[in-house]
């Protein structure tokens, strides 16, 4: 008889794990790939971290290969989707965050942000749907933030991406869900990744942002993988178009 825990196993399953040489990505890749995927890690180009995190993930037996490109252009994106071939599960975790006003935005920064968290989603999506749809299996999963619902002064513009990558996903999930394709967006709070160390290392802003998450710490970017994993596994197929704050409470 079937246990729980097989149903949390991956074995078979390939998945893309887009900005997975650091951070929650890495963290997301590294649990979808114990529990027996095969991963193909990725960052925006060669470097140190994508290499250790390679080397790491082999160490752990994990079949795994890694590839690059960056998410702002589309040409790359679709040389990503020829590159990496058919997947199983999709995660759409590389983003870019500019702390900015917006009088202080152009119109190119402003596309950026967009073209990364947004436009490479849908890209990459199309790219591997149908061969989800051939499977009828498939799981979606996409970073969002807790900026959906909490707005900041300077992050406006990548709150607006955030919301506008939950909804693409969530349309998604009404539209696939006869397919045996789930799409749900996790939403983290205030993890400690590369991208907040200036703002965390600084005692008084660090003790400013504590006292907002009920939780009383910073989430870690392991604290994503459980959730991550549930909704990839046979586990999670009933879960679909769910946007799911892992904040500690900072949604609240
Ligand atoms: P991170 O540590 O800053 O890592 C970012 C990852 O995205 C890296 O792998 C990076 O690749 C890749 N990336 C960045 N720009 C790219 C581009 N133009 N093209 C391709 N890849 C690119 O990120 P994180 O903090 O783990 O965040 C992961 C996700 O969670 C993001 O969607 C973020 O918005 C979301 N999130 C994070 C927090 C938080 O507090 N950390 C809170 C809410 C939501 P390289 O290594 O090559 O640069």
């Amino acid at each position: 008889m079937k246990s729980i825990w097989d149903s949390f196993r991956l074995d078979g399953k390939r998945s893309f794990v887009t900005g997975s040489s650091r951070g929650i990505g890495k963290a997301i890749a590294m649990a979808l790939g114990e529990a027996g995927a095969e991963v193909i890690f990725h960052g925006s180009q060669p470097g140190e971290k994508l290499a250790a995190t390679l080397e790491e993930a082999k160490k752990k037996k994990i079949q795994c290969r890694s590839v690059t490109g960056d998410l702002s252009d589309p040409e790359q994106v679709q040389h990503l989707i020829s590159s990496v071939g058919e997947i199983d599960i999709l995660v759409l975790n590389a983003s870019v965050q500019k702390y900015q006003r917006v009088p202080e935005f152009n119109m190119k920064e402003f596309e950026t942000e967009f073209r990364v968290n947004v436009g490479s989603a849908f890209l990459l999506i199309q790219g591997f749907l149908p061969g989800m749809l051939q499977k009828k299996w498939g799981r979606v999963i996409s970073l969002g933030s807790v900026n959906q619902w909490k707005q900041s002064p300077r992050l406006a513009v990548y709150a607006a991406t955030k919301s506008a990558l939950c909804n693409l996903i969530q349309n998604c999930a009404r539209e696939y869900g006869k397919d045996g394709i789930t799409f749900n967006n996790i939403a983290p709070g205030v993890i400690a990744t590369d991208r907040n160390q200036a703002v965390l290392s600084d005692p008084q802003q660090s003790a400013e942002i504590l006292k907002l998450i009920p939780a009383g710490r910073f989430g870690q970017a392991e604290d994503m993988a459980g959730l991550a994993l549930l909704l990839c596994s046979e586990a999670g197929s009933y879960l679909t178009g769910s946007d799911i704050p892992v904040a500690g409470g900072r949604q609240l």
